[in-house]
């Protein structure tokens, strides 16, 4: 562990939230090794590394969800080996997912230090191993959990730095006019969605609500996502009379990253955006429902997180298990236009 490799390999998590939530990871290995570092990523989170100062190479796998890929995974693992002097590429590689076929590449490359948590009986693939937190405890910040592999299992950890994504002014630019979006518009992003499921949605007609009173304040709110938020984003806009644009399903995640990157603010559900927002610098109000704000809290000193603390929450379900959903009903777009009329000045100088 001690050895000062040329570069290590990194198994990157699968979820967009989670791969900037593990860029403090990265920053320690650097920091601490000095080493190139190399992400095996897939598609849906390869962008976000490709922003990442700490990251050399971004090696993208397309591996179908759910599927063991064996074959195709073998084949990647022997393809890093050996670099072209012939010798051993990698020295140490770092496994973030907890299955146990996220660690076969690193075993396939023949990587001397493969390090990960347990996760599903992983013997023989992960040599350090460090051990599943147990899952009746408070669940602890996910940032850390994934920072813990940066040393053996029990050591200290220092403060963990924030995420930080680059960005470039000109694709900010391009980004906005290619999407019919004028470059001066003082954009604030709302992003209706999270893939985990509808615990975590705050209800698309109050941020119809609140799209109408930000329009009128002058803002032009935009709606950002995935396919899957289509119906979200045209129900904002069709509830709004068009004061949201949606642009849900619309762009490429590049895309929607350079859009919050030239956006005033954002008004986001605790998602993978949220996080992308945290790690572009910008002034957010981040709505937590059925998920702990303790847990996958927003990594920005610039973020405002909204919580009711219902008696239930939280209990990280996918879908209100008590049919009231009180921890977002609750939640009325007063109280949000209260907190983002707060943000004031943060919002004023937040470059667009
Ligand atoms: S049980 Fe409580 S915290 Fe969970 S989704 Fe329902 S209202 Fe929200």
């Amino acid at each position: 562990m001690n050895r000062r490799p040329g570069r290590i390999l990194v198994v990157a998590p699968n979820w967009l939230g989670d791969a900037i939530m593990a860029q403090p990871l990265l920053t320690l290995l650097k920091g601490k090794t000095g080493a190139l570092i190399d992400v095996v990523a897939v598609p849906a989170v390869a962008p976000v590394f490709r922003r990442m100062l700490e990251v050399s190479r971004v090696i993208e796998a397309d591996f179908r969800h759910g599927a063991l890929d064996m074959k195709a995974r073998w084949k990647l693992g022997r393809s890093l080996r050996l670099d072209q002097a012939g010798q051993p590429q990698y020295a140490q590689s770092y496994v973030l997912p907890n299955s146990w076929k996220s660690a076969l590449v690193p075993f396939f490359a023949d990587v001397a230090v493969r390090v990960g948590y347990a996760g599903e009986a992983r013997v023989g693939l992960i040599d350090v191993r460090h051990p599943n937190p147990k899952k009746n405890t408070a669940r602890e910040p996910m940032a850390l959990f994934y920072a813990r592999l940066a040393d053996l299992p029990g050591k200290p950890l220092p403060k963990l730095a924030e995420p930080f994504l680059m960005t470039d002014p000109l694709r900010v630019i391009a980004a906005k006019v290619n999407l019919g979006l004028h470059p001066a518009q003082n954009l604030v992003a709302l992003c209706p969605g999270a893939e985990y499921g509808p615990a975590k949605r705050w209800p698309a007609e109050y941020f119809a609500e609140v799209a109408g009173k930000l329009k009128a304040r002058g803002f032009t709110p935009i709606v950002l996502g995935a396919q899957g938020d289509v119906p979200a984003g045209l129900t904002i806009e069709q509830l709004s009379a068009g004061a949201a644009i949606n642009l849900a399903g619309k762009t490429s995640l590049d895309d929607a990253i350079n859009l919050i990157a030239g956006s005033r603010a954002v008004i986001t559900n605790d998602s993978g955006l949220m996080h992308v927002a945290a790690a572009l610098g910008k002034p957010q109000l981040a709505l937590f429902g059925s998920s702990s704000p303790e847990h996958t809290p927003p990594l920005s000193g610039l973020a405002r997180v909204i919580t009711l603390k219902v008696e239930c929450s939280p209990c990280f379900a996918r879908e209100c298990p008590l049919g009231h959903f009180k921890c977002m009903r609750e939640m009325k777009p007063a109280r949000v236009l209260d907190e983002f009329d707060g943000l004031g000045d943060l919002i004023t100088s937040a470059t667009p």
